[in-house]
């Protein structure tokens, strides 16, 4: 009996864990190596290993496939070394090594651009037959049967399910770089086949990693309302958060929906309040939007029972310490629950890097370690109204600002009144804390978020007058 061929497929670990997303309850699985052990022959074993759920430990395989953004191409590099001493064949797929291949090649037998699904099946047959080539590059190809992730392979331990519906994104805002990868035309999966799913998914909270759940144009929303209506009828209930843009708030049946089938927080890209900087990085969809409507925008979600987390830029050009401390403030008082603040971090793949490149922006090119560092929380650039330092100082003292528990305590009470849901409140308020753990303590990763989540959500409220019973905050 011939033994089979083992592929070890790795989702390696950014060392510095600044972000929430590098803790347990907020961790999803890597779907696109549940995707890739779907289109690998029955003849061989697989193992995915996350190392954001557990310790790697060496382990012998055929061949080793790694995924990376760019904040964990580094750790993957490293990785792969430790294979390659022992003569074993590695290959790197991902957002970083279709815009860095030159450099992941340096590290890596092979290298896969673009998606993988079109091309994963002819590298494993050339592995099997010894030639498996350098390069290989990936097609966009109609999603519409694409495999089930093997979800049975993955680690035990993510605190969210993920589930894909849609890839592409027709903006081309200028620090993304979404469009340039998964393409700027919407493709779907078949509505049954993302119900299926749905209903696999071990977790009851997931997060829909659609580039854009809503997306434009009456055939996408009518698309995203019959996936509401799918999840509702297939009798499972789970709780989940996705990204949408602003022009979902023009659709409130959309909305409703998307409450009653579980959503309870999008993930809005709201980068800046001010037009000049909307315009500036041709964020279209907010500029048609209107910053002077932003805050019906938040309404319309709040009275569907949604809260929002408002993803914002710091660090834009035209940004000044009085522009950034303005952000803040901003937060603090509009109607967003929670706040992604990320540094503009120039990633390969985007305009913004092409630009900096050229420019001499990127405050630390001693590349690949330097990567380590892309995760959202150091500065990598050169601001161009104050120094590196000063900028990385600044945001310092305004993460401290914008998580502080008072602010807290008051959004919480606040999309509590306004969504008339603790459970969208419980989700709003738990995202806060984690980045106030990141923030305050250096990392998140010790915070029992679970169990302040049990206890938000069994909070028995009045809903009349939405008072918190006694003992709610008792846990900040
Ligand atoms: S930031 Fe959002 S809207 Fe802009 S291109 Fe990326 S995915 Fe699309």
């Amino acid at each position: 009996m011939t033994h089979k061929k083992k592929l070890l497929l790795v989702n390696p670990k950014n060392i510095y864990k600044k972000g929430i997303f590098n803790t347990d309850d907020y961790s999803v699985p890597p779907m696109s190596l549940g995707i890739m052990a779907a289109l690998t022959p029955d003849h061989w074993e697989i193992v995915i290993r996350d190392e954001n759920l557990e310790t790697f430990q060496y382990e012998p395989a055929d061949l080793v496939g790694f995924t990376a953004l760019t904040s964990q191409a580094t750790r993957a590099y490293e990785l792969a070394q430790l294979y390659s001493k022992q003569g074993i064949k590695t290959v790197m797929g991902g957002i970083h090594a279709t815009y860095m291949s030159e450099e992941a090649l340096k590290h890596v037998d092979t290298v896969v651009k673009g998606e993988g699904e079109s091309v994963w099946p002819q590298l494993i047959d050339d592995f099997e037959k010894g030639n498996m080539q350098p390069m290989y590059q990936g097609e966009l190809e109609p999603l519409y049967d694409s495999p089930y992730p093997r979800i049975d392979l993955y680690p035990k331990g993510y605190g969210l399910g993920s589930l894909q519906t849609t890839r592409g994104c027709p903006m081309k805002c200028d620090f993304c770089s979404v469009h340039s990868f998964n393409g700027r035309k919407y493709r779907y999966r078949s509505v049954d086949d993302v119900v299926e799913e749905y209903k696999m998914i071990p977790q009851n909270r997931m997060y829909i990693v659609d580039d854009d759940f809503y997306g434009y144009g009456k055939k996408h929303a009518e698309r995203a309302k019959s996936i509401c209506r799918a999840f509702i009828k297939s009798g499972v209930q789970k709780e989940w958060y996705t990204f949408c843009s602003m022009n979902l708030a023009d659709d409130a049946e959309a909305m409703q929906l998307m409450s009653e089938a579980g959503c309870r927080m999008v993930l809005l890209g709201i980068e800046s309040e001010l037009t000049s900087q909307l315009e500036a990085s041709e964020k279209i969809t907010n500029l048609k939007t209107g910053v002077e409507n932003y805050e019906k925008v938040y309404d319309a979600f709040h009275k569907a029972g949604i809260a929002v987390l408002g993803s914002f830029i710091f660090g834009l050009d035209s940004d000044t310490r009085e522009t950034i401390q303005a952000r803040t403030d901003y937060f603090i008082n509009s109607g967003v629950d929670c706040i992604q603040p990320g540094m503009l971090t120039p990633l390969p793949g985007t305009l913004t890097y092409q630009n900096m490149l050229k420019e001499n922006r990127i405050s630390d090119t001693n590349f690949p370690e330097a990567w380590n560092k892309f995760t959202f929380f150091n500065c990598v650039i050169h601001p161009k109204h104050m120094t590196t330092d000063e900028f990385q100082e600044l945001m310092e003292e305004e993460w401290k600002r914008m998580f502080d528990l008072k602010v807290l305590k008051r959004k919480y009470l606040n999309t509590l009144k306004s969504t008339k849901n603790p459970f969208a409140a419980g989700w709003a308020l738990s995202t806060n804390l984690k980045y106030h753990n990141t923030v305050f303590e250096g990392h998140s990763r010790d915070y029992d978020y679970a169990e302040v989540y049990r206890q938000l959500t069994s909070i028995t409220m009045k809903m009349n007058d939405l008072i918190p019973a006694e003992g709610a905050f008792h846990h900040l």
